[in-house]
């Protein structure tokens, strides 16, 4: 990659990584002779506060394979540097916090006998080491080679990293240590590697991959003795992590307090049940077992496998076609959420006997009378925001079943919704929402719903959904509730109860749903209005270190549901669109709500679809998302929504297409700086960029101005 660019993105992520972070994380890397299945297996807890996980598929890009990310967000955007990536060719990369090293308590990095911090070029490399590692490497091997070459030529930035890096044939542990250096061994393939937040080996070994300044201390150098110290690693923090993974992982018991080997021969063939056994582990049953399953972290307390902030479990099972590789995922912890099953690259077709999208909808449309197709109004207007809308887009569009207009306040008050049968109302700003529908548009809505349609509110549509009076800013009278509020973003556990069970045909349980600053419902005292029936359908079964905040979340309303006059009604604080693993509750809202089925199929892609990113740093009204749904329903086309986040986290790499729409000058002037260079990298790479009306001044030099959406629609499609 460009030096220019790399050196970019190093200064950027400089400022975001925080050094020393909360990070946890456990790891389990199985070779393929201790495996049940034969295959290599890696299990893996990603633990952290206040962030939360996003999982996204990067497609092919020129010399690029394609990508799948699971992607660790700070929720004022920005990263954590523990993402992982599994690449088409078969190559997975991941990692944990290798620990404090003892230079660090000295307040300085000057070694002696070494690499100086001062001597890091561009800053060193950070964040991007696994990126720019795994994005061209064809093997596990040659991505711990790519990683070295990186940490030679830069130095690392970070404090201490322990890498898994594998494929279908081998597995290695890369520990990447602040300054140049670095040590990295293949785990054998009879053997299982576990490993918590520390260094994990002292001593080089014939066949390791190591940094020269580490080389030239020869076989006698004790590099945890020298780097980190015993302190770390027999921390109760590590130690019962460490010894509790073997022991549930590889049926192998270590004696605490001794030093761990960097491998053990399991007692048997491991399984991929044995392997989430060890990350949902809070030691049931043993003397040190954590009985309040989730404390709040201390480093003077022991830490379960399964922790408060534990984000994502996942399983890797990884084939020699990356088609066939299985990932089990939960998008929480392991010991409260169940798996899903993900194959990332097994969903195209090809080209030859790809439907595509128009296809696979008239082949379910064609046996629906029109008039059986739920008519939604979705929202578009002021006061919602891009992000939230893009899924929620994305889905309707996607929904044989549905029929779709967007709305907004003026279309609303002009009788828009006498023609549907249901209003959807995503996240954005309530009090926003509230002031553009005015008095006139809250009443129509009121009428609407009273007399018989639907109503369903995500985040600040929930809002919009509470009672007036007590709420005159926000709500319009639909549901009995008020508001306390909280501002934080994070997959927040929500318990749903018997009664929304049974309304929505969904499980009785508790599961991690993305919130992100939504309200907890409050019933409000005595409810003049005899219209309102409704019933508490969720609650919060966790809480937030939100210190502005003064009340609990926990046991508190987080989803209402029932009917204002003849209309059902649907208001859920949370984002269930955001992430697949929580769409059955979507799906199951929604066609409480229409009282008909509802489904969001997953749709077919052709096999060469041109990559589109379409920027929407916010929601510019209908036009923006009458745009989304259209880019969203080509075939040809796969659509990214990008902000700035995407920007910053070179999501253009994987893009052939930039579009830049018109009607968000204000964004555009404040992201000048981070917007600008990005493109000309992009276009240098090949990248086209059209834009109309403001997005037209924005363009770089080779940009295609066009005069309106229509425009740029057909040039991608020619
Ligand atoms: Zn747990």
């Amino acid at each position: 990659m460009k030096a220019s660019l790399l050196k970019r993105l190093l200064s950027l992520s400089m400022g975001l990584i925080v050094v020393g972070s909360a990070s946890a994380c456990t790891a389990i890397i199985v070779g393929k002779k201790a495996s049940v299945t034969g295959h290599v297996l890696v299990g893996h807890n990603y633990d952290s506060s206040g962030m939360f996980v996003r999982h996204a598929f990067l497609p092919r890009r020129g010399d690029k394979p394609a990508m799948f990310w699971s992607q660790i967000k700070k929720p004022a955007g920005g990263e954590k540097v523990a993402h992982f990536f599994y690449n088409e060719y078969g190559v997975a990369v991941g990692s944990n916090n290798g620990g404090v090293m003892n230079e660090w308590d000295g307040a300085t990095f000057e070694l002696p006998d070494e690499g100086h911090y001062s001597t890091l070029t561009d800053g060193g490399i950070g964040y991007e080491l696994r990126i720019r590692a795994v994005e061209t490497a064809h093997t596990a091997r040659e991505c711990v080679e790519n990683m070295a070459k990186l940490v030679d030529t830069y130095g690392y930035s970070e404090n201490a990293r322990n890498f898994f890096v594998a494929d279908c044939d081998e597995a290695w542990v890369f520990m990447a240590l602040k300054g140049r250096r670095y040590v990295a061994r293949r785990v054998p393939d009879d053997a299982v590697v576990a490993y918590p937040n520390c260094l994990i080996f002292s001593h080089l070994e014939p066949g390791d991959i190591a940094s020269r300044n580490i080389r030239e201390k020869g076989p006698n150098f004790d590099l945890i003795a020298y780097y980190q110290g015993p302190r770390t690693w027999k921390s109760i923090y590590n130690c019962y992590r460490w010894q509790n993974m073997y022991r549930l992982g590889a049926g192998v018991e270590l004696t605490m307090g001794e030093v761990y080997p960097f491998s053990v021969k399991p007692a048997h063939l491991v399984s991929v049940q044995d392997i989430k056994n060890g990350l949902c582990s809070h030691y049931e049953g043993r003397p040190e077992e954590v009985k309040e399953r989730h404390p709040k972290k201390s480093p003077k307390t022991i830490t379960p496998i399964c922790r408060a902030n534990t984000l994502e479990a996942l399983v890797c099972i990884l084939a020699p076609n990356s088609a066939d590789s299985v990932f089990h995922m939960t998008v929480g912890r392991p010991c409260e959420e169940a798996y899903g099953v993900y194959q990332p690259f097994a969903g195209v077709l090809p080209p030859d006997v790809a439907l595509g999208a128009k296809a696979l909808d008239r082949l379910v449309n064609h046996r629906l009378p029109p008039t059986s197709r739920v008519r939604v109004a979705f929202y578009a207007g002021y006061g919602v925001r891009s992000n939230g809308c893009a899924e929620w887009i994305r889905l309707l569009t996607a929904s044989p079943e549905v029929d779709l207009t967007f709305v907004d306040a003026e279309s609303v008050c002009a009788g828009a919704l006498r023609k549907c049968d249901m209003l959807v109302v995503p996240g954005g700003d309530s009090r926003t929402v509230r002031k553009a529908l005015g008095d006139q548009g809250a009443e129509c809505i009121r009428q609407f719903v009273r007399a018989g349609g639907g109503y369903l509110g995500t985040c600040a549509g929930c809002c919009l959904a509470m009672d007036a009076a007590t709420e005159p800013e926000r709500g319009i009278g639909l549901i009995p509730y008020r508001r306390l509020g909280s501002k934080d973003v994070a997959m927040m556990p929500m318990r749903i109860t018997d009664s929304g069970a049974t309304a929505l045909g969904l499980p009785a349980t508790t599961r991690p749903v993305r919130y992100s600053h939504g309200p907890v419902l409050v019933p409000i005292a005595e409810d003049a209005d005899k219209d309102r029936h409704f019933d508490v359908w969720g609650t919060y079964a966790g809480d937030l270190d939100d210190p502005g905040k003064s009340f609990a979340m926990r046991g508190n309303v987080a989803m209402v549901g029932g009917t204002f006059g003849k209309g059902r009604v649907f208001a859920i604080a949370l984002h269930p669109e955001s992430f697949v693993c929580t769409r059955d509750i979507v799906r199951a809202a929604m066609s409480y709500v229409a009282g008909r089925p509802v489904t969001f199929p997953v749709r077919e892609r052709a096999s060469r679809a041109l990559s589109v990113g379409y920027f929407t740093p916010v929601m510019a009204g209908i036009t923006t998302a009458q745009a989304l749904a259209q880019l969203d329903v080509e075939p040809s086309i796969d659509l990214f929504p990008i902000a700035a986040d995407e920007i910053r986290f070179n999501m253009l790499d994987h893009l052939d297409v930039l579009v830049l729409p018109d009607g968000v000058a204000a964004w555009y002037a404040r992201q000048k700086t981070l917007l600008t260079p990005h493109l000309a990298d992009f276009v240098a790479r090949g990248g086209k960029v059209y834009g109309w009306g403001e997005g037209a001044r924005h363009l770089p030099a080779q940009g295609v101005s066009c005069r309106n959406f229509g425009e740029v629609l057909q040039s991608l499609l020619k």
